[in-house]
């Protein structure tokens, strides 16, 4: 590691190449996450429904595959159902190369999926261009990840699943066991007081207008976020947040028609709220309070 270290420190640029192809793959593999893990929790609850209310099992929902979970079964086209080989699964070259096509039946790829693989690339480049060439990088890109897939779950389904945000939660506490990112005093009383902020605000709101403003998922990612960066951050991730959040809310309503009453998911601006504390934290801190006077 320490070799390495040294020689990646000299050539800054074989080091951003590296962490490119693996934010790429990493995307490929994220892509996945955010299409599968939530079809697979949908036929667990499905399944559960069934079993207590001691019906026969469910018929397969969501896809006609008996077996679903991130590894089987193989990626296909959802149009002609024709199994996606290697050659046909690069990150980016691939669909560039098809023109955004099925090689088979020719149906368009969404252009979603190349997108999202160039974003993780840039961004395991961000943290990697930060933070060099160190274990607490290793740790800060596993933070990144999970929040773009949690990001993308939340946009597509209004769902934080348990899955993603509680392991946050404990990686959080445990790499802060080594006072890696913040004391672990600090990241107890982050995860607690972010989890609490987020549960009153949501029972003030709906005793005040008999309404629901957020779910649980949203007081869990703040725990985990609080783990994370320590109670010090809280105040910047939900000034954050909630700044983005009302103008996007608000443009919206104006620009698109969106419904007032339509929920907007909260998890993509508290995600992103937090890679930008952990990232520039200290300078946006020194900001909001040289504001605040
Ligand atoms: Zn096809």
């Amino acid at each position: 590691m320490a070799s390495f270290a040294e020689f990646f420190a000299s050539h800054t640029a074989v080091l951003l190449l590296y962490a490119g192809i693996i934010g790429l793959l990493v995307g490929s593999f994220l892509n996945v996450v955010i299409y599968r893990l939530p079809l697979m929790m949908e036929r667990d609850w499905r399944q559960q429904c069934h079993e207590f209310l001691e019906m026969p099992p469910p018929a397969a929902h969501g896809s006609s595959f008996s077996v679903f979970n991130l590894a089987k079964p193989d990626s296909h086209c959802p149009h002609c159902k024709h199994s996606i080989g290697a050659l046909e699964n690069i990150p980016v070259f691939s669909y560039l190369w098809q023109q955004g096509k099925c090689k088979h039946c020719q149906a368009p790829i969404s252009l979603r999926y190349p997108v999202m693989e160039c974003v993780t690339a840039i961004l395991t480049c961000t943290v990697v261009a930060t933070h060099g060439f160190t274990w607490l990088t290793l740790a800060l890109l596993v933070f990144t990840w999970a929040l773009i897939a949690l990001t993308m779950i939340d946009v597509d389904h209004q769902l934080l699943p348990d899955d993603l945000t509680l392991p946050l939660l404990w990686l959080g506490l445990l790499i802060n066991t080594t006072g890696m990112l913040v004391p672990l005093q600090d990241a107890v009383l982050g995860a607690i007081g972010g989890y609490l902020v987020l549960w009153t605000v949501y029972w003030a709101f709906k005793l005040l207008t008999g309404k629901e403003g957020m779910g649980y998922g949203d007081f869990k990612l703040l725990a985990a976020l609080g783990a994370w960066l320590g109670w010090q951050a809280l105040p910047v991730v939900i000034l954050l947040s909630s700044v983005v959040g009302a103008v996007v809310g608000i443009s919206l309503i104006l620009f698109k028609g969106h419904g007032r009453d339509v929920p907007i998911p909260f998890g993509p601006y508290l995600a992103s709220a937090g890679f930008l504390s952990l990232l520039w934290g200290h300078a946006l801190a020194g900001k909001l309070f040289s504001l605040l006077g």
